[in-house]
């Protein structure tokens, strides 16, 4: 385990501990700045008495000024039995994002500023994550929708472009950063996914990747499956976001420790980063993104 990212500035420290594997992420639980975490974000609770929202005030990276930050005590989605949801919590009152997203904006702008007008890919685009990027990285940042399946890969419908992460219509080697927030959750077939963005990579050029990731489970477990054009439940359906009410995106897969190594079958370097920041206000248990290098050819 390394302690690869560490940033200290005059508003704030993120602890960023990048783990290779199980062995790896259990001696990282086990160091205390991570072990008391648990009974850091009980007390916070229990400090701010008993009403539904919660507020911290902190640092927010993407709005670069002091916020503060709303998280609700109760379960955001229908599977989950106790709230609060840390990670898809604590919005900044500035630019609405929550502590998930804020994060990639954080790690981006470490990873982008080391290169020259930047070429990226968000596989987003009717967010405020893919709003700041445009406005921080400008013409080098392009974002797509997931519209319809219908729809040709690369084919803009309303002024938003479609892609479909399984069969990308960019030419090779075309970005230095893809940024994938919770997508890879809901596709049929993740290594394919997995194979496209490294092929649209340049050489050295990174992934950052987010999903709900299950860091007890060996293992990748599939929930749903697309056969023969027809969706297949094999676990009872759970949807992602809100729209429509009850419904939203489906999850196809419920991640262990095998996405690792499907990562590393298609990239030179594959890192955990957990991560934790009070200033930054990057709390709850169970925070993580991906980080993943292409090779040199
Ligand atoms: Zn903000």
């Amino acid at each position: 385990m390394t302690i690869r990212t560490s940033l200290s500035d005059e508003v704030g420290t993120m602890l960023a501990v990048s783990c290779e594997d199980r062995v790896d992420y259990d001696s990282l639980r086990a160091l205390p700045a991570f072990r008391h975490q648990r009974a850091f974000l009980d007390q916070l609770l229990d400090d701010d008495g008993d009403d539904a929202m919660f507020s911290l005030d902190g640092f927010c990276v993407p709005c670069g000024r002091p916020s503060t930050f709303r998280l609700n005590r109760r379960p955001l989605f229908a599977a989950e039995t106790s709230g609060p949801n840390w990670r898809e919590g604590l919005h900044c009152e500035g630019c609405g994002m929550n502590n998930r997203i804020r994060s990639m904006a954080w790690i981006t702008e470490r990873v982008a500023g080391e290169r020259e007008r930047p070429q990226i890919y968000a596989t987003e685009r009717r967010t405020a994550f893919y709003d700041w990027l445009a406005t921080r990285y400008g013409e080098g940042v392009v974002g797509s929708e997931y519209l319809d399946p219908t729809v040709e890969p690369g084919r803009v419908v309303d002024g938003i472009r479609h892609e479909d992460v399984e069969r990308l219509s960019f030419d090779d080697a075309k970005f230095d950063v893809v940024v994938s927030m919770d997508v890879l959750e809901h596709v049929n077939d993740p290594a394919r996914a997995i194979e496209q963005i490294a092929r649209v990579l340049k050489p050295e050029g990174e992934l950052l990747l987010s999903v709900p990731f299950f860091a007890g489970s060996p293992s990748n477990i599939r929930r749903s499956q697309i056969l023969d054009g027809e969706v297949v439940h094999h676990l009872p359906p759970e949807y992602h976001g809100a729209s429509p009410p009850g419904q939203g995106w489906l999850v196809f897969w419920d991640f262990g420790w095998e996405l690792v190594d499907e990562f590393r079958a298609r990239f030179a370097s594959v890192e955990l980063v957990v991560y934790w920041s009070r200033q930054y206000v990057h709390l709850g248990p169970n925070l993580y993104f991906f980080r993943c290098v292409r090779g040199t050819s």
